[in-house]
């Protein structure tokens, strides 16, 4: 049996028209609907790409303009970050000028650095160079200010550790009896002499300078009066501690004393008048130094008038 053809029919609405037709192979048809529909999908797709790109490129703008705000944010800090470094490098050189002033040891640069950073290893670098330059300026001033920190850290504990040092020896220099306790002569010094009382060779224990009754005696460094009274053949005495060296200072056979047992003294302070109490030939003041109870000579540690120590 015949299969039965296809045919379009074309009709007029005028009915006096003819009625034309036409015959449609079966498989034709077929493959234009496929056609259409292929292209159908291609339009589709078409419409896909371009919005999908239109989003990626609306993205990357985005993604630009914040990671601009990050790089200024970031300049911002390694700016910050310089700015403090250079101040921490200033109390550095004014640590290490101070330093040897008072004859302190300089912290070497190795020490200074140990703990701060450095170069980054192999590792790190090739880490580094896998980042995005965002990343990577974030990474670096990340490793800045772990730096900075340490640095701070560090100069705060060494710059602790010197001022101690040099209050110590600002209040050792100022308990040093550097000056002249009065004025007058030497009448005898520091060693063995001929007692002119005892009529022999004696040791001497300290220096005698003799003046006028009432010549008044000072403080030859800062300290706390340990003993005011009468003892032995000193005679009126007053004795003055300087703890920060271990030493005291004894003033003999004085007219009189001026100062509490238990009060503080600053160098040049009044504390009492020349006299000839005790075992004397005549108005003059014995000086004795003692280191951990030992006397030593005076004179060893009067420095000249033109230096001034305070
Ligand atoms: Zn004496």
């Amino acid at each position: 049996m015949k299969k039965p053809g296809w045919k379009i029919l074309f009709v007029s609405e005028q009915s006096f028209s003819r009625v034309r037709q036409t015959t449609f192979l079966k498989g034709l048809l077929i493959l234009c609907i496929l056609f259409s529909m292929a292209g159908l999908a291609g339009m589709a797709r078409l419409v896909w790409f371009s919005a999908s790109f239109g989003l990626a490129k609306f993205g990357v703008y985005e993604a630009r303009r914040e990671n601009e705000g990050l790089l200024k944010k970031t300049a911002f800090l390694n700016k910050f970050i310089s700015k403090e470094s250079e101040k921490i490098d200033n109390l550095v050189a004014f640590e290490n000028k101070v330093r040897l002033q008072y004859g302190m040891n300089r912290i070497s640069d190795d020490v200074r650095m140990a703990g701060i950073g450095g170069k980054p290893d192999r590792e790190e670098m090739m880490i580094s160079s896998l980042l995005d330059p965002v990343l990577k300026q974030a990474e670096t001033v990340k490793q800045r200010t772990h730096s900075l920190l340490r640095k701070a850290e560090l100069q705060d504990s060494t710059l602790s550790q010197m001022s101690n040092i040099v209050n110590k020896t600002h209040r050792q220099w100022l308990q040093r009896p550097s000056i002249w306790p009065t004025q007058g002569r030497i009448t005898s010094r520091f060693g063995y002499r001929f007692h002119p009382i005892a009529k022999h060779n004696m040791f001497h224990s300290g220096l005698d300078i003799a003046n006028k009754s009432w010549t008044p005696i000072f403080a030859p460094a800062d300290g706390i009066v340990k003993f005011v009274g009468v003892k032995d053949h000193f005679g009126n005495l007053i004795e003055l501690s300087h703890p920060e060296n271990n030493i005291e200072t004894l003033f003999g056979h004085l007219q009189q004393a001026l100062v509490n047992k238990g009060q503080i003294v600053k160098r040049g302070e009044l504390i009492g008048y020349m006299g000839s109490s005790g075992r004397s030939t005549g108005p003059h003041l014995h000086y004795e130094v003692k280191i951990d109870r030992k006397s030593v000579d005076p004179l060893g540690f009067i420095l000249p008038t033109d230096v001034v120590v305070d």
